[in-house]
């Protein structure tokens, strides 16, 4: 946020600087006295009187009256007041979002926070035996039974899981992966950086396009302490390719006497397929398969907090419990509120489309989305004013934070076009203009045009109050 541009009209003789005091106990004061306290509300009153004196230091001649000063400070009140990371409006059409904290918890979890935050609970206190716990356990039965995993703790994200598992399993040894699955995703998740953070030595295999069972094979040897596959979780190879897969993969590992990991990343626990969405394997699939340790996120299509899982062999597990490294990376009691929360809507698939956010905005149909369209398109049109042309179009959401990265969700946007010939200055203000809401709306430009796709829109009136904010905005220009 920049400063705020206090309106301060000109007038005609050299005016004198009302006292600090002299604001401070003028009527208009009392509210903002009331709102902000008095130490704020002085020091914003200081701030405009130093905006004042300099101004007329340079030949300026601003109205100074104890209310127009008050004014001013009011509004250098209010922008400081607004917190930092604040709500907005998620009309991008990627709804995983990692730049706007991806999963949208559902009511059940925000509960089950606000409960935790209020008070003491049962974090590490088992209350059957009345003794000491394990913060996991909250969440471990939920995992066990909704995959068929022998044991699972969480930490706090995905790629600490995955460092938890090179840092315990293969530390000072060797890690075979693919060369074809040596990923990066989002600038700051790289395997190979993870694995030499946790000590582990990478050996790759195979070539970027084509790795065979028999690369493999001929890797393993007595310094080896894990065979793993990476889900390609933000891209796809296509043409001529080979992977060798995961039944596969563990049968090779095991015969190698060396446990099988997958980094699934997105962890779903569900077929997406029940939803006709694409299928992606599940948690209990890649399980079932064989792999000995899975490790996946909790705020991608699982739908809940920041989090990561280890699921797989309680020996496996229990040894990267008892790694040091486990107190640093754990999660708090907020967190594993949520998550427990969340798991527990899993026991109940038929009613997970309506509770989840995730999945009800994955299986928001594009006729329901257009005619969301269709009905606030008036309001839209009208905010923007005769300047801009505003239609329905179709379009195709992302699930985005690098899930099922090639599939598309049929949806519809609204649409903005400028009419006059500066069209990438118009754009570049229309989308300030709606950062700046009070809730700010966060679109995408494309084709010269603004698109908002309706697909993660919830709060309608919300949104239609906002389009009434912008109409009585000073107008967004689009003519040159
Ligand atoms: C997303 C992802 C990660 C990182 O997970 P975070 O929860 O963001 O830390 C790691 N591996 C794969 C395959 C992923 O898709």
């Amino acid at each position: 946020m920049g400063e705020p541009s206090a309106p301060i009209p000109a007038q005609a003789t050299r005016p004198r600087l009302p006292a600090v005091d002299e604001v401070l106990r003028s009527d208009v004061a009392a509210a903002a006295l009331a709102t902000h306290g008095r130490q704020p509300t002085t020091d914003a009153v200081r701030a405009v009187l130093d905006d004042l004196r300099r101004m007329i230091r340079d030949g300026a001649t601003p109205v100074a009256t104890a209310e127009a000063v008050l004014r001013a400070a009011e509004a250098k009140l209010a922008a400081a007041a607004l917190p930092s990371q604040r709500r907005v409006f998620n009309l991008t059409g990627t709804v995983l979002h990692t730049n706007l904290g991806r999963a949208i918890l559902a009511e059940e979890a925000v509960a089950a926070v606000v409960e935790a935050m209020r008070g003491p609970t049962s974090l590490e206190y088992d209350l059957g035996g009345g003794e000491r716990g394990e913060r996991d356990d909250h969440v471990r039965g939920l995992v066990r039974e909704l995959t068929g995993a022998e044991d699972c703790i969480v930490v706090n994200n995905n790629a600490a899981a995955v460092l938890l598992v090179l840092a315990t399993h293969s530390a000072g040894r060797e890690t075979i992966v693919s060369r074809g699955e040596l990923i990066e995703i989002g600038g700051a998740f790289r395997i190979p950086e993870i694995m030499k953070r946790a000590g582990a030595r990478l050996v790759e295999v195979g070539t970027t396009n084509r790795t065979h069972p028999k690369d493999f094979r001929e890797a393993i040897g007595p310094d080896t302490g894990l065979v793993m596959k990476v889900h390609t979780s933000n891209y796809v190879v296509t043409g001529f390719t080979k992977a060798v897969d995961g039944p596969e993969l563990a049968e090779i590992a095991h015969a190698g006497g060396v446990p099988y990991v997958e980094d699934l990343g997105s962890g779903t626990l569900v077929d997406l397929a029940k939803w006709g969405l694409p299928h992606e394997r599940t948690v209990s699939d890649v399980l079932g398969e064989g792999a000995d340790l899975v490790t996946f996120s909790g705020d991608k299509l699982l739908g809940g907090p920041q989090a990561g899982f280890i699921a797989g062999r309680a020996d496996l597990v229990r040894a990267c419990q008892k790694n040091h490294l486990k107190r640093a990376l754990r999660l708090d009691k907020l967190r594993l509120a949520a998550l427990e929360a969340t798991l527990r809507l899993y026991r109940d698939p038929d009613r997970l489309a309506e509770r989840l956010p995730t999945l009800r905005y994955f299986t928001r149909t594009r006729t329901e989305i257009r005619a969301r369209a269709e009905a606030l398109k008036p309001a839209f049109a009208a905010a923007l004013g005769p300047d801009w042309t505003v239609d329905i179009v179709d379009c195709a959401s992302q699930i985005g934070s690098g899930a099922l990265p090639v599939d598309r969700l049929a949806s519809a946007a609204l649409v903005a076009a400028p009419a006059g010939r500066q069209k990438g200055r118009a754009l570049a203000h229309l989308s300030q203009r709606l950062r700046d809401l009070s809730v700010p709306v966060i679109g995408r430009i494309a084709e010269d045009r603004l698109w908002l796709d309706l697909r993660c829109l919830d709060d309608v009136a919300g949104f239609e109050r906002l389009l009434g904010e912008l109409a009585r905005g000073t107008g967004v220009e689009a003519a040159p």
